[in-house]
């Protein structure tokens, strides 16, 4: 029975050139195009990690990238993909899983206010506090699915500073790095990784499942996962106290 790997996209299988270890500039690979020219990059390794995956398994990106940005992505996937952190799943031919949008798309509809009122409240704060941020809602088939903050000068640790009052129950703060985003309860990644296996598992067997992941947030559909991986130097890795400095050292 083939395995199937859902696996996070930024962080974990590619990160951008900044964050790769100096010295191995000249042997990184293109994995992502960013209007901004921060394009995000592969080293040999993850390369030839994700050729492997790639070859040995069905392998379902669960990334918070919404659909633009994943088009970006120039890795060949070719299975299905969760993005926009689980409120749409795309089929392999690039459409989108009605099934999934259907239970989705009318859970998120009581939240839009809430997410206007997060983004204005945000904003309001890094103002107040002179902090220069950039925010949006991510915005998927007439969907608002989640909001994020960014700080335009800085490397994302003041992003912690913004304070929102309001009933959150049931709602995810992801805060990795220079990426802030506020989730409704409807939207995440675990649901959708969920669902995902379930049907995958109904419709081909009962296949393993392996996860690969980074950030805390992705905890949640990592432990739906038979096993669960991620990279040495990530949040996960830090949070479990585990020494990261060999991580790269050797490429540089
Ligand atoms: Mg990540």
């Amino acid at each position: 029975m083939q395995p199937i790997v859902f696996a996070d996209l930024d962080d974990t299988l590619f990160q951008t050139r900044a964050k790769c270890p100096k010295g191995s500039q000249h042997k990184l690979a293109l994995a992502a195009i960013s209007s901004n020219g921060h394009h995000s990059m592969m080293t040999p390794r993850q390369v030839a990690m994700i050729d492997w995956l790639l070859s040995t398994s069905q392998v379902i990106p669960v990334t918070a990238r919404g659909t633009t940005a994943y088009g970006n992505v120039k890795i060949a996937f070719n299975s299905y993909a969760i993005v926009a952190n689980g409120a749409v799943i795309l089929k392999p031919d690039g459409a989108h899983l009605k099934e999934w949008h259907d239970v989705i798309s009318k859970e998120l509809i009581p939240h839009r206010e809430a997410l206007n009122k997060v983004l204005e409240v945000g904003r309001q704060g890094a103002a107040a506090g002179k902090m220069s941020v950039r925010s949006w809602i991510v915005e998927e088939m007439e969907m608002a699915t989640y909001a994020v903050f960014k700080e335009n000068n800085g490397d994302g640790k003041r992003l912690a500073e913004l304070k929102f009052e309001f009933d959150d129950a049931g709602w995810i703060r992801h805060h990795n790095g220079n990426n802030f985003a506020l989730i409704p309860p409807p939207v995440s990644k675990r649901r959708a990784v969920e669902f995902l296996l379930k049907k995958i598992r109904s419709e081909s067997g009962d296949r393993p499942a392996i996860g690969f992941g980074d950030s805390a947030s992705d905890l949640g559909y990592l432990n739906l996962c038979d096993w669960w991986g991620a990279p040495s130097r990530s949040q996960i890795s830090a949070m479990l106290n585990v020494p990261t400095k060999t991580f790269f050292a050797d490429l540089a």
